[in-house]
């Protein structure tokens, strides 16, 4: 079935924007999903305590029924209306972090549907920072289930064009803010454990964390241990695959363009997307350059956009540079793995 999407385009006046702010949130009190920026990517908003309205998110993206959706609060009041409790370690972190690309799984109440936490008993929350997601969510004064706004399994769309492409004609609305800052998604703590465990990593980093709290530890299905099932469900779909197949280079830069070369010698059409670094060394056509190796926070920004960038019918293979894993390296190389149908190791 299609639906008519409302387009609103990117104004920097604000009178005009309150109002794209109050027909949005209208549609998301009428149960409508509505896209909008967040300063991770973009998310897909629905009434995280209607399930109707959260159905929509989920056919929307064709998103699988098991992989639960993170809440989106505009007031800390409104976390004390999803959960039993709030353990100290969650207290800290929201202090510190909020609002902000920090996700903290809690011990639901069960006030969130049903289809929010995929019938867990516990549920994701965060408060983001971007504006216009705040003054969206407090405008509606609800909380909001809001998972990135792609197709279930492509690239999330960190510019408003991206959510136009994968689904114009499913959603009620798409809010234009422009591109978003962080670019990765949210990182994702486990607070319910008695150590707090990394689930997913994103916008704030282990390093970030750890000046804070004494003691947190990383999912170990996260390492690629694959006996350990990913205690987030969503880990463990495929997820931001460009249209051709992504092959991950782990190795330096000599070895990088072996690969490239070998590639173009068997006649194969080759993309390859790497730091300004590694791409102004490499002689080739199809060259997307994602930011310094020095700043992986640029990468970060750019890295979506990137692996949107080629199609199919111009590339057979896209070929990427493995990037340091400190910092937000951490997030950038969990979703390039898990985007690469190829990893090629040099050692
Ligand atoms: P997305 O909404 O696409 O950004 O993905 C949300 C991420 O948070 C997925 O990896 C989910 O599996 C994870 N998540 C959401 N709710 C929970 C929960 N209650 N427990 C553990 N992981 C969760
Ligand atoms: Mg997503």
């Amino acid at each position: 079935m299609t639906i008519k999407t409302q387009l609103w385009q990117r104004t920097d006046a604000s009178g005009e924007l309150d109002n794209v702010i109050k027909e949005a949130a209208a549609l998301l009190r009428n149960q409508q999903v509505v896209a909008f920026p967040t300063e991770t990517v973009y998310g897909l908003g629905a009434d995280a305590t209607n399930e109707a309205a959260v159905r929509r998110i989920f056919e929307a993206k064709g998103r699988p029924s098991d992989n639960p959706l993170i809440v989106h609060v505009g007031e800390r009041s409104q976390v004390d209306e999803l959960v039993t409790r709030i353990p100290d370690v969650a207290e800290k972190l929201m202090d510190q972090f909020w609002p902000g690309p920090l996700t903290l799984v809690l011990p639901s109440n069960h006030k969130a549907a049903h289809n929010v936490t995929a019938g867990l008993d516990t549920v994701a929350i965060r408060m983001p920072s971007d504006p216009i997601a705040l003054a969206i969510l407090k405008e509606t004064g609800l909380p909001l289930a809001a998972p990135s706004a792609n197709r279930s399994g492509r690239p999330s769309p960190t510019d408003a064009e991206h959510v136009y492409q994968d689904l114009n004609g499913r959603i009620a609305g798409i809010v234009d803010g422009g591109p978003t800052g962080v670019g990765v998604e949210s990182t994702v703590i486990d607070c319910t454990t008695e150590i707090p465990i990394i689930l997913r990593p994103g916008g704030v980093t282990k390093e970030d964390v750890e000046q804070l709290i004494p003691r947190v530890i990383i999912d170990p299905a996260l390492a690629g241990q694959t006996e350990h099932q990913p205690k987030s469900p969503g880990m463990k779909y495929t997820h931001y695959a460009p249209e051709s197949p992504l092959w991950l280079i782990e190795g330096d830069d000599e070895f990088f363009r072996q690969q490239l070369e070998a590639l173009k010698d068997e006649g194969q059409r080759v993309a390859v997307i790497a730091s300004h670094e590694l791409a102004s060394q490499l002689n080739h056509e199809h060259v997307t350059a994602c930011g310094s190796r020095e700043h992986l926070a640029e990468v970060a920004g750019e890295l979506y956009r990137a692996l949107r960038h080629y199609k199919k019918t111009d590339i057979d293979v896209i070929l990427c540079e493995s990037f340091p894993e400190h910092g937000v390296g951490a997030a950038i190389m969990n979703r390039l793995r898990k985007a690469a149908t190829q990893k090629i190791k040099q050692y």
